[in-house]
């Protein structure tokens, strides 16, 4: 069984990574890209969504993005996501600066396959729990060296 050993950062600026319209989704390998690749069809609850100019790619032969193989959010299970400055919080301790901040972490994990034992989901629901407990503050990187 292969391991995760580097998950790819998938940086989208300022716009913040694709998302469903109606269920705010994250473009993930299981979208699907319609009308020339102008819209994307959201493997979640089935509604199109514009593709923004700069994302916007040509669709091959075979329906696909020419530059799937070229994006990690198209091709691999996994990816992380660079947080966009809707997402940025501002201190909330002493400096109340928007400046660089600790990063917040999201877990999600699937607990619906079929394969997943009731064992393997409770180590993962115990390990998302004491990650919690663990995750950083919001306290910005200035008042963390004071
Ligand atoms: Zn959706």
């Amino acid at each position: 069984m292969a391991s995760i050993t580097h998950l790819q950062v998938v940086d989208f600026g300022p716009a913040g990574p694709l998302r469903c319209q109606r269920c705010k989704a994250y473009v993930n390998p299981f979208m699907t890209f319609v009308n020339g690749g102008r819209e994307v069809s959201c493997n979640f609850c089935g509604h199109n969504s514009p593709v923004a100019e700069e994302y916007f790619c040509r669709l091959g032969p075979d329906g696909r993005r020419q530059d799937v193989y070229e994006r990690p959010e198209l091709c691999c299970g996994s990816v992380e996501f660079a947080a966009s400055p809707e997402y940025m919080v501002r201190c909330s301790f002493a400096c109340g600066t928007t400046g660089q901040q600790n990063k917040s972490i999201l877990h999600v994990y699937e607990c619906l396959c079929p394969s997943r034992t009731d064992a393997t989901h409770r180590q993962q629901h115990l390990a998302f729990t004491v990650s919690l407990l663990i995750a950083p503050t919001n306290e910005c990187t200035e008042c963390l060296r004071r």
